[in-house]
């Protein structure tokens, strides 16, 4: 008996963020915090003078950055149809097939299989 401050005939939760106790319905995703807080935190976060007002988390900026370039480079490294290929010895090569990804050995000496064995795409590189 006694000691808990928590109200139990209500769904009641701790802010992970403040520790505060309260009412688990009240609480919300924030896209600030990116965590489930409490009102409280959310009005505090609201407060005019706030440094956690609306601001862009830095990181965000910086990951579409890198997605941007990536997806760019990607678009740039992708000429159309270049069969992409590994030697292996002298009369072996390893294939990607352009079409389907499929990896198989190709023997330039028996000049065999010209066709990918997944998709029958010729790919045999020129
Ligand atoms: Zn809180
Ligand atoms: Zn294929």
């Amino acid at each position: 008996m006694g000691g808990t401050f928590i109200n139990r005939n209500v769904d009641a939760t701790i802010c992970r963020r403040c520790g505060r106790p309260g009412d688990a319905k009240a609480f919300a995703l924030d896209p600030i915090f990116k965590q489930v807080v409490c009102p409280q935190c959310v009005k505090e976060r609201k407060k005019p003078g706030s440094t956690l007002t609306a601001e862009k988390p830095t990181d965000w900026d910086y990951e579409d950055e890198v997605l941007e370039k990536t997806h760019k480079l990607k678009q740039q490294q992708k000429p159309k149809e270049t069969i992409r290929y590994v030697r292996i010895n002298d009369e072996k090569i390893k294939i990607i097939c352009p079409k389907c990804e499929f990896p198989f050995v190709y023997n330039t000496v028996r000049d065999s299989p010209r066709f990918c064995p997944f998709c029958a795409r010729r790919a045999k590189p020129s």
